[in-house]
């Protein structure tokens, strides 16, 4: 099995003095080596095989023993040494301190093929991040994490990516609804990938702590590796690169508008520097149309991290990094101007976004405010977002609008509570619609190319990742296997998939793990 090892990140920044593993504020260092703890029984659950194969190794390789010592933190490569990352955070809209890697132990870097991959573990014992917690995962978010960074990636989404999943044979235990009945569960360790783990918390733990050295390092260390295309100097140098984080927040954001993605805790120990999905905990994928739901029960009553609020979040966390970066860019109307076109970039982009996945021209004011208009329509009667958009892409020039309207009916979750007034508002929209595509050069086939070239038809809707984990519970992984299968085309009719294109279950409305997640994992 090939290795081709570097251990970067460590050899830029200067790491804890302390060797001792006990939770602590971590001063004038971004890290603290930290061996993982030993699993007593790991078992395999699931690989990523062509993730894999993407560094280089073959299925023998991930099955072999050294592997599954490697992958559960029982063995240390030779040639690396094991660390948990310093950053603190935002939390909620408030300054938390320090945070830091208090479940995740970075391994080392592997190269392949010109590609930085980074090992961390998710799961593998407490670090001195752990603020007094366990350090460790249970199988249930596990899965969730697994099934969802791999999905996100073959929606074309940047993310971190999940190699394994590992059952350790270890118990946990958890309070899984915070409401005094803790339980002991599976023990589990996600093996994570990305180019880096790097966040805007670690960022803001320098800045917090005036340790400006420490925090020239991390960003001259950040752009050399991960924006070497950044060639100015001095300030400009940073705030270019800060141009670039905001650039790729913005596009990561709308990606996750796009399917109905809902992150839960948008933190800003939770938003990673380059611009990748990273952190999976209490997600959701919207159902039914609802730009106020958010699945996170810790955040139910502020509903801060909702659907669609995600935009003006993500402003909210560059502004943080903003701050953080201030002084090494020390021009406060450089960086509000950035700030400032981010907003008008985001509403602009985002009516187009829309518009496109309408298959509509995004050129046109018309298409952009019908595409917008449809948004409102969306949460007027319960309206199943994925498979609206699937339906609406069989919409065709000659149709008329009781054809369309037939169309897209059976995204309605009640049909039969919609209100002759909301009927009339489609009735008219339908009619616009039909005007707009009547009116575009592209043929009916373009249009449906396009559109289902951006609207997925199966995602990891909450209650299928629910049923994995009912049957993983009890060692069957087969669902596990289906999904990842599935998930990985998106974007393709799979008739052998049929069922899984369908609206969520009455039962799953109401369903801890389905409709509503704590942070419990
Ligand atoms: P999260 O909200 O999951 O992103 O976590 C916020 C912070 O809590 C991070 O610093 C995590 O490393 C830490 N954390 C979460 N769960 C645990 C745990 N079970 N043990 C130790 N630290 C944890
Ligand atoms: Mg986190």
């Amino acid at each position: 099995m090939n290795f081709n090892i570097q251990n970067s990140f460590t050899s830029a920044l200067p790491g804890d003095s302390l060797l001792e593993n006990k939770s602590r504020q971590v001063e004038g260092a971004g890290y603290s080596y930290v061996i993982p703890r030993k699993a007593s029984s790991p078992k395999m659950v699931h690989f990523a095989k062509e993730l894999a194969t993407d560094c280089g190794w073959t299925l023998q390789d991930l099955q072999s023993d050294w592997m599954l010592s490697l992958l559960s933190g029982n063995e240390i490569h030779p040639e690396s040494k094991p660390y948990a990352m310093c950053y603190g955070g935002h939390q909620f809209g408030h300054w938390a301190g320090q945070l830091g890697d208090g479940r995740a132990i970075n391994l080392f870097e592997h190269i392949h093929n010109g590609h930085r991959f980074s090992f961390q573990l998710k799961g593998a014992g407490p670090t001195p991040y752990s603020r007094n917690s366990d350090g460790l995962a249970v199988l249930r978010s596990s899965i969730r994490e697994y099934l969802c960074s791999e999905s996100m990636h073959y929606l074309g989404i940047p993310t971190t990516r999940a190699l394994s999943i590992i059952t350790t044979g270890d118990e946990v235990l958890r309070d899984i609804l915070y409401d005094g009945h803790p339980t002991m569960e599976k023990g589990a360790i996600v093996c994570r990938l990305a180019p880096s783990f790097i966040r805007f918390g670690n960022f803001e733990i320098f800045a917090s702590r005036k340790d400006i050295n420490n925090l020239k390092l991390l960003t001259d260390y950040t752009i050399q590796y991960f924006y070497p295309h950044i060639t100015s100097h001095d300030n400009t140098k940073y705030l270019d690169f800060f141009k670039e984080v905001c650039q790729r927040t913005i596009e990561l954001t709308l990606n996750w508008q796009r399917v109905g993605f809902v992150h839960g805790v948008m933190n800003t120990d939770n938003m990673s520097i380059l611009g990748l999905t990273i952190d999976y905990g209490p997600y959701g994928w919207v159902e039914d149309y609802d730009p106020n739901w958010t699945p996170n029960t810790t955040d139910a009553q502020g509903k801060r991290y909702r659907y669609g609020n995600q935009g003006n979040i993500a402003l909210w966390n560059l502004v943080q990094l903003a701050n953080a970066l201030y002084p090494l860019i020390e021009d406060v109307p450089a960086l509000e101007e950035v700030l400032e076109n981010f907003q008008s970039t985001w509403e602009d982009q985002y009516s187009a976004m829309l518009a496109r996945k309408l298959g509509l021209n995004t050129s046109e004011n018309d298409h952009k405010k019908l595409a917008l208009e449809l948004t409102k329509l969306l949460a007027e009667v319960e309206t199943d977002m994925t498979i609206f958009y699937r339906l609406i892409a069989h919409a065709e020039k000659t149709m008329i609008n009781t054809d369309v309207f037939q169309l897209i009916s059976s995204a309605f979750y009640n049909l039969e509570v919609m209100s002759e007034e909301i009927k009339i508002k489609w009735q008219n929209w339908i009619d616009r619609y039909l005007n707009c595509i009547n009116a575009d050069a592209n043929s009916d086939l373009e249009r449906k190319t396009k559109m289902n070239n951006l609207n997925p038809k199966y995602i990891l809707r909450n209650y299928m990742a629910q049923l994995a984990i009912d049957a993983a519970e009890k060692e069957d992984y087969s669902l596990i296997e289906e999904l990842y299968t599935m998930l990985k085309k998106p974007y393709d009719d799979q008739p052998e998939y049929e069922k899984w294109f369908a609206k969520r279950p009455e039962w799953a409305r109401t369903k801890i793990g389905c409709s509503m997640l704590s942070c419990s994992s």
